[in-house]
């Protein structure tokens, strides 16, 4: 079946193109699909222009678009073992994560639903006799929204229902490398009764797919997320025509550990912090900053407890961590591995690819730990995005600070301590856009989230997600 969706038709890319998806834990081709080209971009834009124009969409009251929202979280429950078994093949991550992942997005299409009509505006007192003041939003126009590889479904649906709850019409592009279980949701919206040509859908890489739909005249705004040289790119590029822009990029997130964290809880979440998805997630906790008088029990518990994390596919029963989403990617976490031993890092445990015929094929690599590490190191200072802790040591409250805060990046952190105070003075401190006391890694739909620094530009999720979506108009009436 063609799997470029444009204008409420299935169709296959203008130049016959294609692509071959691969399972990452194997090397073996799970399907093939379309690869776009700049003229289905340029036909994806001119639909979605179309219908945000002189279609439908914009008459539809936010109610109306509530429905539709509501529709497609009950489509995407109703398929959640389908969905989350595709995503788990696509991405390489166990099927309990992509089910979950399935869940989260239900919320998250559930709450813009709810949201759609209960915002239209404010009445201003403007304090001159005779006036009436009030402020309305209106959506913008045409967005493009563009996801990376890691969330392919939660990324692209944290863009998708705002955009849609504040009646923009859409053109998306899920990564090149995990496609699939993009065309589904695509699928569901159409069933859902969205009409043709407000949500377009086209398949392909960076400079031949994403490029055009930043750049495109008829664009109003891009919202992308992935790494942080690619979102300079296309901040540069829609300069040109001024457009609206989200980006949600990197991070280098630090997890601090006080000496009176409770001891077990925080080496569990430590694990998680950073294997979790072989820390293929933008909020990994892989800078582990710990008070020095802590450090030696808790790396020995946590080398211990790394050596037993059961790799393998994701779809295994048992499997606790999958592999790299591919071979280019975990070649490039080899070269950081690479970096912190000849940085001087002391290798604590993994650094390599698991033996054993099961791994021979995918792109699995070891939980790795790195111990004395200091802030000059490159896997101290860069987004590694793999299975790889650095561990660094501080001897008081504003070292563990200024360790925490040194980073380019700021999107989200982790504090342990049972110390309440010290919580929220630290909490309050760190220039990231989350932070976690006793916890990391939960978000919910209500929360915005979003980075400091270069971590990005705007938030999702919450009022603020909602709120990239909508230009604010004031109108002014003399009585
Ligand atoms: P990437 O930047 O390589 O690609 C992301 C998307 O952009 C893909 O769909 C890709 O095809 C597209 N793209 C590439 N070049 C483009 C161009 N010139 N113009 C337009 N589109 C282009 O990122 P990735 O490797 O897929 O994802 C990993 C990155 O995503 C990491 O840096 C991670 O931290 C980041 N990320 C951030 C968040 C967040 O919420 N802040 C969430 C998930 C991932």
């Amino acid at each position: 079946m063609p799997d470029l969706y444009i204008n409420g038709k299935w169709v296959d890319a203008a130049g016959g193109g294609t692509r071959t998806v691969l399972d990452p834990a194997n090397a073996q081709p799970l399907a093939e699909v379309a690869e776009a080209a700049s003229e289905d971009v340029d036909a994806a834009v001119r639909a979605a222009r179309e219908a945000f124009d002189a279609g439908p969409w914009r008459s539809t009251t936010a109610a109306e678009r509530g429905d539709y929202l509501r529709t497609v979280a009950d489509g995407l429950q109703e398929r959640r073992g389908e969905l989350g078994r595709i995503e788990s093949l696509d991405t390489g991550k166990t099927v309990a994560e992509a089910e979950t992942d399935v869940d989260d997005i239900t919320n998250v299409f559930r709450y813009y639903a709810d949201m759609a009509d209960k915002d239209a505006g404010r009445m201003v007192d403007t304090g001159v006799p005779n006036s009436i003041s009030r402020v309305v939003y209106e959506p913008i126009g045409v967005c493009s929204l563009i996801a990376p590889w890691n969330y392919p479904l939660l990324q692209m649906s944290w863009k998708l229902a705002p955009a849609l709850a504040a009646g923009n019409t859409c053109v998306i592009k899920p990564s090149e490398v995990t496609p699939l279980a993009t065309v589904e949701l695509v699928k569901i919206i159409e069933a859902a009764g969205v009409p043709a040509g407000v949500v377009n859908l086209v398949l392909g890489d960076g400079p031949g797919v994403g490029a055009p739909m930043t750049s495109h005249k008829g664009v109003d705004m891009v919202s992308f997320t992935g790494g942080l040289e690619t979102g300079k790119r296309i901040m540069a590029t829609a300069a040109a025509d001024v457009k609206n822009i989200a980006l949600e990029l990197g991070g280098k997130n630090p997890n601090v550990v006080f000496a009176d964290a409770d001891f077990d809880t925080a080496v569990d979440f430590a694990l998680n912090a950073v294997f979790f998805h072989s820390g293929q997630v933008c909020s990994a906790g892989a800078r582990l900053i710990i008070e020095e008088s802590l450090k030696d029990r808790f790396v020995d518990e946590l080398v211990e407890r790394a050596g037993k994390i059961k790799l393998g596919r994701g779809q295994d029963e048992g499997v606790e961590v999958g592999p790299m989403v591919s071979e280019q990617h975990r070649d490039k976490v080899e070269g950081y591995i690479q970096s912190a031993l000849d940085e001087g890092a002391t290798l604590r445990c993994g650094g390599k690819r698991p033996e054993g015929d099961q791994y021979r094929d995918g792109y699995f690599l070891e939980p790795t730990v790195f111990d004395d590490c200091t802030r000059e190191m490159t896997i101290v200072r860069e987004e590694v995005f793999g299975p790889v802790l650095s561990v660094e040591t501080f001897t008081s409250e504003e070292e563990a600070i200024a360790l925490a805060n040194d980073t380019e990046y700021g999107l989200a952190g982790g504090v342990w301590t049972s110390d309440a105070s010290r919580g929220q003075r630290v909490a309050g401190a760190l220039r990231h856009g989350t932070v976690w006391i006793n916890d990391f890694h939960p978000y919910v739909p209500q929360a915005e989230w979003g980075g400091f620094g270069k971590s990005g530009v705007g938030r999702e999720l919450g009022h603020h997600g909602l709120d990239e979506y909508r230009e604010t108009k004031h109108i002014w009436q003399n009585t």
